[in-house]
């Protein structure tokens, strides 16, 4: 099988390809280096050294080639080095690299917040500033919400995850690995709960009011309604596991905050860019976020990340306020519209869903004939199944690592999340062959199968 014209991508051969043991030889010898030369808190969860990668695989320095289920953590939505990516990202390469944007000026930044005003969910006036991960999107978000409002409380979510700098790891529910021993953390960040409608005790049908109520209680009762600058949360959580928080949650939220001027912050640094089947997560139940923070899939693997949101809010920070040495780099710019033009070109909103229903039909049928798994839940290319030790809701994290090793072992890269590390992610690319994209699946049933 081979998909040479694959427009998410170099000319790599579309298959599944074990010549080795994974790793392989040369993965090993590379990660012998690696241990004596990079810090250990950088850790690797699949050793494979990468060469190439494009459409639904990565080949590695021995010559495998892996489907790939994790698209570099939802990062490569348009497929590895996709073709108009590295058109646009090579010539900017040759014309300038970097003059700073708060320095000298260029288009293609302009051109960005241009695509984002536009995408991004509502059709209200709309400004945006770039930055260059995700964390720093979250950061300035909550830097120009204190702008705005004259507060300072941050309220976040329970399993809930914003990143790893220091005001960011505050706002992440997770201790292990993320936050142990990395404090003090910055103050004024509160957690209150989330509808998790697997885990809400009093059932599923519940949650959304049950868990709504228990949050804004704790927002005016502990906090103070009118000392909270932002509202923090992902529409779909992330590395919390791919909770989908039960239906009229968000609403409720939006609502209250709507009505104690406090910014609506929707980090859709990982759901955003048609990952979820549409542009952002937020569309789907109407949500219009105050501001937006971006990142991952926005430039097909350049880092850049962003802030949009309402004129008036995004406005609020004084000139020279927000910005960075490389925030909105020319190269990675360039990337980002080759990387949106792709997305609309190929319609992978469409795609995502189309791989949405594929995964959620396998993986209901499997859920029906192995009992370790729990919950199956996500929307388009965000999937994700919950394992549990039979019988009950107790998480079973050593199936989850346990059935990731066999797929690593076989070829399939897939990744783990969750607070208790039982919920195996998927997130192909959008341009994964529907030929991969099953056979992806029946790798995870004979994973299931041999448990
Ligand atoms: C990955 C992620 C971040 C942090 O982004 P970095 O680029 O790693 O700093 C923040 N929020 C969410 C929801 C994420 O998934």
């Amino acid at each position: 099988m081979s998909a040479a014209q694959l427009p998410g991508g170099p000319s790599l051969p579309q298959e599944r390809r074990l010549v080795t043991a994974i790793p392989g030889p040369k993965s090993q010898e590379l990660q012998a280096r690696k241990l004596a030369a990079v810090a250990a808190g950088v850790g690797t969860t699949l050793p494979v050294y990468i060469t190439r990668a494009g459409g639904g695989v990565v080949e590695d320095v021995d010559g495998n080639s892996l489907i790939d289920f994790g698209s570099g953590i939802a990062v490569t939505n348009v497929g590895n080095a996709a073709e108009l990516v590295v058109e646009r990202a090579s010539q900017q390469l040759a014309a300038f690299t970097h003059t700073c944007f708060m320095v000298t000026p260029y288009e293609g930044y302009v051109a960005v917040a241009e695509q984002l005003n536009e995408l991004t969910p509502g059709d209200h006036e709309k400004r945006t500033a770039l930055f260059n991960s995700g964390a720093e999107a979250v950061e300035n978000a909550v830097k120009i919400a204190r702008a705005y409002t004259k507060r300072t409380a941050v309220v976040v979510f329970d399993h809930g995850y914003h990143g790893r700098t220091n005001l960011t790891m505050g706002m992440t529910a997770k201790n292990m690995p993320y936050k142990q021993g990395f404090g003090p953390f910055a103050p004024e960040v509160y957690r209150v709960p989330l509808a998790y409608p697997y885990r809400w005790l009093t059932g599923a049908e519940n949650c959304a009011a049950e868990a709504a109520a228990q949050a804004i209680d704790m927002i005016t009762k502990q906090i103070g309604a009118e000392n909270v600058a932002a509202i923090v949360i992902e529409p779909i959580q992330g590395e919390g596991g791919f909770i989908e928080p039960a239906k009229g949650f968000l609403p409720a939220i939006v609502e209250f905050a709507k009505a104690n001027g406090i910014v609506f912050v929707a980090d859709e640094i990982q759901t955003g860019f048609c990952r979820t089947g549409q542009w952002f997560a937020c569309d789907d139940e109407g949500i219009v976020p105050d501001l937006i923070t971006t990142a991952k899939g926005i430039a097909g693997g350049l880092p850049l990340a962003a802030v949009t949101g309402r004129a008036e809010i995004m406005d609020a920070a004084h000139a020279g306020g927000l910005g960075g040495t490389y925030g909105g780099n020319p190269v990675a710019c360039a990337a980002a519209l080759g990387s949106i033009e792709t997305m609309k070109q190929l319609d992978l909103n469409a795609k995502a869903q189309a791989i949405g229903a594929t995964m959620l039909t396998r993986l209901r049928a499997f859920a029906e004939k192995f009992d370790v798994i729990g919950d199956v839940r996500g929307r388009g290319a965000m999937i994700a199944i919950e394992l549990v030790k039979p019988g009950t809701k107790d998480p079973n994290p050593e199936a989850t690592a346990a059935l990731a090793k066999f797929c690593h072992n076989e070829g399939l890269l897939v990744l783990t999340a969750g607070t208790y590390g039982n919920v195996l992610r998927f997130l192909p690319p959008l341009v994964m062959p529907q030929e991969l994209l099953v056979e992806g699946l029946d790798i995870l049933e004979n994973a299931f199968a041999a448990l």
